[in-house]
């Protein structure tokens, strides 16, 4: 893992312009998931230092050049846009060492692709609809001409967690800032690296005026969390983390009536209709493991057609068990570790209540042969019915399930049988049937017979308690914007 040392941590947080300590002096431990070993200092950030990023977002956002100059806000995310390609070896194998995540998924969601796409939010801000003309209206006898104009909304909290840590930075911070927000970013204390570095890309590459843009971190998961949804100078809290987390956000936000735009968590099926080569699709069950199954739109839960099942479970232990996984360095491993060691517990508890509820255990289950790192092997359980705690709740491990079904109708009343909608599939021999199944999904995105929704213009976002709201594309943009409506005499 010699490269892994290539990269040069940022511990500083960004306030107002300046890359600073913790107001209190405070640090703490960056470990690494893949072997438990600190890999270095972040800044221990509080109430006081959020107090600070607040005051400066405010300040920088009322002062109105951010918001009113369209060029200017351009020309800063295209220069961090380069700053970010420019130190991207870096950030490989940072994300690699900071959040487990195979090397081979920082050529694409963790990495790369995600710099690469960071260019569609920015071109928004040439072409954008930013004002729409609604002609004359006659109203009460009195004619007035109408101009809808859309504005920023003004102080954004960013709260992200660790598990893509980039693309849901810049999934928030980009598009807020390109529609003239101010921003807070507080990132998850397990990746505070990820949004440091962001911090000091814009501190020394780019003209953003000192407090447009503000990283705070620390290790306490909740307190400045805590501090940014209550304080009436925030307008936005831009969320993404646990339904549970979502849910108090919610909750805490309303006493100063905040927007809230909430990417929350998922149990995605997908879907293996009767006709399906069930060689060709089986093997990519698999994929639900990838980077230990941390994704919030896996599809954790196959739905497989009852008189087909034992051939579809033969086929997906044959898949979990040929599974690439370890060390998150070596470029052929699908899966590393989990993010931290509770975690790992807690997803070995969900495996325990899965047998003790009547599931059955193919493969995997325990910890594998690691002696070091938060890993858990690809566990695959079969006989799972839908009102089971592992095909009920979100597990954010590698833990596959395969429940039977009868037939279309009762696929379709499975899938949807869930507190949350975020994702899902479709798999069969006919485009036409899987694409009606699929559109009877309440669930925020699907993919059929293998097609990928993902891309920097797909709305992405959750039906039910995956969310609320829309990230990327242009509803994920439209996120960040007031609407005024201007009448003038015609
Ligand atoms: P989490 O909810 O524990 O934490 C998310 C963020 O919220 C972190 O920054 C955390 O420090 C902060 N936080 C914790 N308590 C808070 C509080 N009281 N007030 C304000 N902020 C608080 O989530 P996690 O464990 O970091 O991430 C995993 C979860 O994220 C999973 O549920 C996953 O589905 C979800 N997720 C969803 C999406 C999506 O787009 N829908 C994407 C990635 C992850």
């Amino acid at each position: 893992m010699a490269d892994a040392l290539q990269f040069n941590p940022e511990a500083r947080m960004l306030i107002d312009g300046e890359l600073v300590e913790a107001a209190s002096g405070r640090s703490y431990d960056n470990i690494n998931p893949a072997t438990e070993e600190v890999l270095g200092q972040t800044a221990d950030g509080d109430s006081e230092d959020a107090e600070r990023a607040v005051a400066a977002a405010r300040r920088a956002f009322d002062d109105g050049q951010w918001a009113g100059d369209r060029q200017l806000r351009k020309r800063c995310l295209e220069q961090l846009r380069d700053a970010m390609e420019a130190d991207k070896e870096a950030l490989r194998w940072q994300t690699v060492a900071e959040a487990g995540s195979p090397l081979q998924l920082t050529w694409a969601a963790q990495g790369d692709t995600v710099i690469e796409d960071a260019r569609w939010p920015t071109a928004r801000i040439d072409d954008f609809e930013w004002e729409r003309d609604l002609g004359v209206h006659d109203f009460m006898g009195m004619k007035s001409r109408r101009v809808v104009v859309r504005e920023p909304v003004g102080v954004v909290a960013a709260i992200t967690p660790w598990n893509y840590p980039l693309q849901v930075n810049l999934a928030k911070v980009l598009p807020a800032l390109a529609t003239g927000n101010t921003v807070v970013l507080k990132p998850a204390p397990d990746t505070p690296w990820n949004a440091t570095w962001l911090g000091r890309l814009a501190a020394e590459h780019t003209d953003m005026p000192p407090g447009v843009f503000n990283v705070v971190t620390a290790s306490d998961p909740a307190e400045i969390g805590e501090f940014l949804t209550a304080d009436p100078r925030v307008d936005l809290v831009s969320f993404t983390g646990s339904t549970a987390v979502g849910r108090h956000i919610m909750a805490r936000s309303a006493d100063t009536v905040k927007k809230v735009f909430l990417e929350l968590g998922g149990k995605s099926a997908h879907i293996v209709l009767d006709d399906a080569d069930l060689e060709a699709t089986m093997p990519f069950a698999a994929f639900s493991f990838v980077h230990a199954g941390q994704g919030c739109a896996m599809t954790m839960r196959w739905l497989i057609p009852r008189d087909r099942y034992q051939q579809a479970v033969e086929l997906a232990q044959a898949a979990t068990e040929s599974l690439a996984w370890g060390d998150p360095s070596d470029p052929s491993n699908l899966m590393g570790p989990l993010i931290n060691a509770r975690q790992r517990e807690r997803v070995l508890g969900y495996i325990e209540k899965g047998k003790a509820e009547g599931a059955r255990l193919v493969t995997g289950g325990g910890r594998g042969p690691h002696e070091k790192g938060y890993y858990v092997e690809p566990t695959l359980f079969a006989d799972v019915d839908n009102s089971m705690t592992i095909a009920r709740e979100e597990i954010f491990g590698p833990v596959l399930t395969l429940l039977p079904f009868d037939d279309d109708d009762d696929a379709v009343r499975i899938a949807n049988d869930s507190d949350y909608g975020l994702s899902g599939g479709v798999s069969s021999a006919s485009l036409e049937r899987a694409e009606s199944v699929a559109r009877r999904l309440r669930t925020g995105t699907v993919g059929i017979n293998g097609g990928m929704w993902y891309a920097p213009d797909s709305p992405f976002g959750g039906y039910r308690q995956s969310g609320l709201g829309r990230e990327m594309g242009l509803e994920g943009f439209s996120e960040y914007l007031e609407t005024k409506t201007l009448g003038f005499p015609a």
